[in-house]
């Protein structure tokens, strides 16, 4: 079970997670991130201090200690309790103000932003304790790791989560942190932002768990975007080529990565409300129970890259070379579409979009649209649900479409669009498509 940082970001929501894990005795495995704002402080934190502005990584630092000794305050209300709480607290933001004083690295980096989970989880121990509830808390650190190229090594997680819990054979319940990890030089680092419901499901396939369920603050996976368009529903299955296209292409509820390791071990995903727990969510599974439009998902900071080249577009090679491009600069593309003299592509890391064009360049003439968004319609065998294509199109007629994809995949069809029409195009879909 795994609960994201809304899920604890408050003592009172603490209390809700204690009475949705002690439902039942079955064995299991909490999971959770840190409290709700934690790591977006904790990257301020580290910004600050890689830039030289210590003075103000310092404020930062104690604004949110103030905020910990608060949250502290309510969390636990025995003399004892606080005062393991507060200790808690005092270390890890002793730890803080000392690196401080150190010369930065992306090491320390990695150290800073692990701070958020390991309060989260201690903290949530001692309120455990203190009203007598049997658990043991599992460092991440000891049995999550990634290799080299930054993936997760699902054999020793295996190996070495099974050894940890074999000292406790009588323990049902366990409490460990999401996101972070230990990395191929053992330094402390983590699965990316978002990546505790990364951490649950890689559990969950290490000890082939029942369900991996994924709790947070709204009930599963909806149709369609619910911060923008006004009508959406939850979808109560995908399956899980549905559920990694949705992750994939921008439905923020459920970390990209997550599905594999479900997939490839067969564990089930449920997507949870905290706050509404008796609502059925989505589940996630193997069966691919109906065929038809399931939700779109909206993904922003697109940019699309098109190479024309009236001489060389039909010699084979050309794309090979186009692709060798990005392949250099490790930078993923996501879209494709060509014509007879060019090829389209999008990207979503910047990062070397300089170095990427000016190596295209002698390929063709090289032009680029910025702010661009990837709408994806995905629904399990979505090409053969009938007039897919006319609905969809008769819906955006108000919307200029810069490229479309089509028949890569049997269960998504994707668009882009510029980022401005995002708003009318999810609101249209879900009138014209969803018939909401
Ligand atoms: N705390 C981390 C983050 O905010 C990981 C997570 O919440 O899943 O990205
Ligand atoms: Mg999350």
């Amino acid at each position: 079970m795994k609960f994201g940082g809304t899920s604890v970001g408050t003592p009172q929501r603490m209390n809700q997670v204690l009475q949705l894990i002690t439902a039942d005795d079955k064995p299991k495995i909490v999971v959770l991130s840190a409290l709700s704002g934690t790591t977006n402080a904790l990257v301020n934190i580290s910004n600050a201090i890689g830039e030289g502005y210590r003075g103000e990584a310092a404020k930062k630092i104690e604004e949110l200690e103030v905020y910990y000794r608060k949250f502290v305050d309510t969390l636990v209300s025995t003399e004892e309790g606080r005062n393991k709480a507060n200790a808690i607290v005092s270390e890890h933001f002793e730890f803080l103000n000392i690196i401080l004083k150190i010369s930065f690295s992306e090491a320390l980096n990695k150290d800073i932003l692990a701070q958020g989970e390991l309060l989260s989880t201690k903290l949530f121990s001692v309120f455990l304790e203190e009203i007598n509830v049997d658990h043991v808390l599992l460092p991440a650190l000891e049995f999550m790791s990634i290799d080299a190229q930054g993936e997760p090594q699902i054999g020793s997680i295996k190996v070495k989560l099974s050894q940890l819990l074999q000292h406790y054979p009588d323990t049902k319940l366990f409490v460990t942190q999401g996101y972070i990890c230990r990395n191929a030089r053992g330094e402390v680092d983590n699965l990316k932002r978002g990546g505790s419901d990364y951490t649950a499901s890689l559990i969950a396939a290490a000890l082939n768990a029942e369900v991996c369920e994924i709790w947070t603050d709204i009930s599963g996976l909806h149709n369609n975007d619910p911060r923008i368009v006004d009508k959406t529903v939850a979808v109560e299955h995908l399956s899980f080529d549905e559920a990694a296209e949705l992750a994939y292409f921008g439905a923020k509820i459920l970390h990209p990565a997550c599905i594999w390791p479900a997939r490839s071990y067969n564990i089930p995903v449920k997507l949870l409300n905290t706050m509404e727990p008796e609502a059925a969510g989505t589940t996630i599974d193997e069966a691919a129970l109906s065929v038809g439009v399931k939700a779109v998902a909206a993904k922003d900071g697109i940019i699309a890259i098109k190479i024309k080249s009236s001489r060389m577009l039909l010699a084979y090679g050309f794309l090979r070379r186009v692709f060798e491009v990005f392949e250099k600069y490790k930078t993923p593309i996501d879209m494709i579409t060509t014509s007879e003299v060019a090829v389209s592509v999008t990207i979503d890391d910047s990062t070397n979009l300089q170095h990427i064009i000016k190596e295209l360049e002698p390929l063709g003439t090289v032009e680029t649209d910025t702010e661009q968004t990837i709408i994806s319609i995905v629904g399990n065998e979505i090409a053969e649900s009938r007039n897919i294509l006319k609905k969809l199109f008769n819906s955006l007629s108000e919307v200029p479409v810069r490229m479309v994809s089509y028949g890569g995949s049997p269960h998504n069809i994707s668009l882009l669009i510029a980022s401005g029409f995002k708003k009318t195009a999810l609101q249209s879909i879900n009138a014209g498509v969803f018939g909401l």
